[in-house]
């Protein structure tokens, strides 16, 4: 078979194999595999091992012989391979329950499903061999698995049954590797067997070919088996021992290369000509910061350095702050900003929303009192004749920090000169955005500050081309706020609580979240919401509506009346989830709490306990959760994560537990992994077929050490020992990486 170009073995297009034909290399580009790489990195998504599987006699006497009380924290699974009987739906309603019997010769089981019912009453045949795997348990006399896992053998294939010869074509160790498979590619051809009989055909003619990119050195220091070996083993097991250390292989790999790209971008970044080196003793920022009401705390002062450091340096500063809501970013980006502007520099500062923008505009203009700083504000909803004239202070220069959201990128608009640019609370603010900035400026400096603490795991994994630096305390003086969980039932409790606080002088917020379809409908919500409260229950207070469906003005006047204390109590829907900063409002009562997410429960606790008053959060839900999450928080339980309302649970209890923003971001990233973890699949974050990288971190954070030192002894990898590297990755990322072209 002839292999077109220059292209390496592992990069061809999988269509060129031999067995893969046009119907299953478009069925393969379907589930994401273009590669021969992508394909030997499909790796099994389970392996059954043949001296464990039983048959349905052998299950029943372990599930006899299990001793309720010591089997208590122990699985004992099993696999049976039989065939499906018969199926059908039990029950009604809350009750209702999929029911499978599958038989072998030596008797028959139920497996069972609660949920999910309708999707499971669509996946089988009858007559159909599956092997499901799960704990044997018994039902009065009825021998059940609860929620098996179930792979789907192919009739007469050669998974077989017990007593089959499985080695015959799987070699001697028998485990079986599964393939994770969709029926899209099960009808071109490739079930988890298809998978099975192409990986084993590809890796028995090309072994030879798979090249090893990782340098010899580093594969002994880590004691790695060679690429090909360890795909053999992954593939065409012999002994667990042996896919262990072959998976060991492939997911340092995986995580390697990715580390790779980042350090070579970084690397590149840092070498860019044009960076500015500021001179980084500014009058106005030591100005600034005599004058401030407060003295900057030590991890303040820790930041600042770290960034100033980078500032004063001749490369672009690429740098992320990260810290908790109220831990005092705003500050730190405006002494960077002073110092900027202090060296003839422009210096922006880019906000998620308008009414954030706006916010911090007139923060920042307070905070300077009377230093002669020209700051203006540029945003979408300005009157035209105001927008011009901000756009030619910019123009001209004579604006020397302007306050604005993404717009201020958009191509009418023109720096003088720029030299710093502050995005706040954009983690996703990626490589792509970054050059956007670039072009708008002779390299500026670039800082981007988060509130979302992100778990070191996924920050290395995401931002493994910007440095990280991170306040890593509050204020001293605040009070961690008290989080509750309340039902229903205790609705008049909570209003009482709040009268009170307001008669104290307090403010509250009461948060809504987003339930119907439509904005519309939710602004029509939350106005009966309000109705509702300032009627019947608060008749004697001040109340006011805050919507993301408002006009910018009418926020912008709510907000103000707000801070002015001419209204005690904020309704809102989400849009005060971030940056909103009213230090007299001391409580939160947050509404259907069970349907936020973790991270936004955290940023909207985070708009209260920002004085030095004792705050409240208040999470109301539905009984049964509350008693529950309650429950949990008591006996530290982990719950089973599956269930949707369990993850709401743990949520709930996680706040009741700790104010510590890192520590609800690893539970908020072990609910939801890391591909939901920013609610987007657009956050950059890579797919990786082997490693995951919240669970592989040790691995992760070895990799990126030995990426990173690779480049930093080599920096356009032309060293001989490299070259199969640079080969690799040159063939593996050609769209985003052109460094080594430029090199
Ligand atoms: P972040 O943007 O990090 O959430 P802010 O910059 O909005 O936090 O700061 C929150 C509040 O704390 C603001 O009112 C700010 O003026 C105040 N603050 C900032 N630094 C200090 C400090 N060192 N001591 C006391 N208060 C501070
Ligand atoms: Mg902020």
């Amino acid at each position: 078979m002839t292999f077109p170009g220059s292209i390496p073995f592992f990069d061809q297009p999988v269509q060129y194999l031999k067995g893969v034909g046009p119907k299953k290399a478009a069925a393969l580009a379907a589930g994401g595999i273009t590669t021969v790489r992508e394909l030997l990195f499909t790796v099994p998504r389970r392996y059954i091992d043949r001296t464990t599987v039983s048959t349905v006699a052998s299950a029943r006497a372990m599930a006899v012989a299990a001793d309720p009380v010591d089997d208590a924290d122990i699985r004992r699974e099993v696999t049976v391979v039989g065939e499906v009987r018969s199926f059908r739906v039990m029950g009604a309603g809350r009750k209702a329950r999929f029911v499978l019997i599958l038989a072998d010769d030596s008797g028959s089981l139920q497996c069972v499903w609660f949920g999910g019912v309708q999707y499971w009453r669509t996946r089988f045949t009858v007559g159909e061999r599956l092997a499901v795997s799960g704990q044997p348990t018994f039902f009065g006399q009825i021998l059940q698995i609860v929620h098996p896992d179930v792979d789907r053998l192919a009739p007469g294939a050669d998974e077989g049954i017990p007593g089959e010869d499985w080695g015959r074509t799987l070699g001697a160790g028998g485990l079986v590797p599964l393939y994770a498979s969709t029926q899209d590619l099960a009808r071109a051809g490739l079930d988890s067997g298809g998978f099975r009989r192409l990986l084993s055909s590809v890796l028995q003619q090309h072994a030879p070919a798979i090249p090893d990119p990782l340098p010899a050195d580093l594969r002994a220091r880590h004691g790695f088996v060679a690429l090909a070996a360890a795909l053999r083993a992954v593939h065409l097991p012999r002994s667990s021992a042996e896919v262990q250390e072959g998976l060991r292989r492939l997911t340092y790999d995986e995580l390697f290369e990715f580390q790779l790209k980042l350090a070579l971008q970084r690397s590149r970044a840092r070498a860019e000509a044009g960076g500015i080196p500021f001179n980084v003793q500014s009058a106005s920022a030591r100005q600034f910061v005599d004058g401030l009401p407060f003295r900057l705390t030590a991890a303040q002062v820790k930041v600042v350095k770290e960034i100033l450091e980078d500032m004063h340096a001749p490369r672009a500063m690429h740098r992320l702050l990260q810290g908790d809501v109220g831990s005092g970013k705003t500050v730190v980006a405006l002494i960077a900003m002073l110092v900027a502007v202090d060296n003839g520099y422009q210096a922006v500062f880019v906000a998620p929303t308008e009414i954030l923008a706006d916010q911090h505009f007139r923060t920042m203009r307070t905070l300077l009192g009377a230093l002669p700083v020209n700051v203006r504000l540029l945003v979408g909803a300005q009157r035209s004749v105001l927008r011009r004239d901000v756009l030619e202070d910019l123009r001209a220069g004579t604006a020397s920090i302007v306050v604005g959201t993404h717009a201020v990128f958009e191509e009418d608009v023109t720096f003088a000169r720029l030299g710093l640019a502050v995005i706040d609370e954009q983690h996703r603010f990626g490589v792509l955005q970054r050059a956007r900035v670039r072009a708008k400026g002779t390299n500026p400096d670039v800082l981007i500050m988060t509130a979302t603490p992100i778990p070191r795991t996924l920050s290395l994994t995401l931002y493994g081309d910007l440095d990280v630096s991170v306040i890593d305390a509050l204020p001293s003086g605040r009070k961690p706020v008290r989080t509750v969980v309340k039902d229903a039932n205790e609705k008049e409790g909570v209003h009482a609580f709040v009268r009170e606080q307001v008669a104290a002088g307090r403010q509250a917020y009461f948060v809504y979240p987003l339930i119907e379809e439509s904005e519309k409908l939710d602004l029509k919500a939350a106005t009966v919401h309000l109705e509702h409260l300032q009627k019947d229950v608060f008749p004697e207070l001040r109340l006011g509506l805050l919507h993301g469906r408002m006009p910018g003005e009418e926020k912008d006047a709510i907000m103000r009346r707000f801070k002015e204390r001419e209204l005690d109590i904020l309704v809102a829907t989400t849009v005060i989830e971030v940056g909103i900063d009213v230090p007299n409002a001391s409580v939160m009562v947050i509404e259907n709490a069970e349907r936020f997410g973790l991270s936004q429960l955290h940023q909207l606790r985070g708009r209260v306990g920002r004085g030095s008053d004792q705050s409240y959060c208040i999470l109301m839900t539905e009984r049964w959760i509350a008693q529950r999450a309650r429950r949990l928080r008591a006996a530290g339980d982990d719950a089973d994560r599956r269930a949707e309302q369990r993850a709401a649970e743990r949520r709930l209890a996680a706040m009741v537990r700790t104010t510590d923003g890192f520590a609800i971001a690893e539970e908020d990233l072990a609910l939801r992994g890391p591909g939901d973890f920013f609610g987007t699949r657009q956050s950059g974050m890579p797919a990786f077929r082997v490693a995951n990288p919240v669970n592989d971190a040790a691995v992760l954070a070895q990799a990126r050490d030995d990426a990173f030192a690779i480049v930093a002894d080599d920096p356009h990898l032309r060293q001989e020992r490299h070259r199969p590297l640079a080969d690799h990755l040159r063939a593996r990322f050609r769209e985003e990486l052109t460094l080594m072209q430029t090199g």
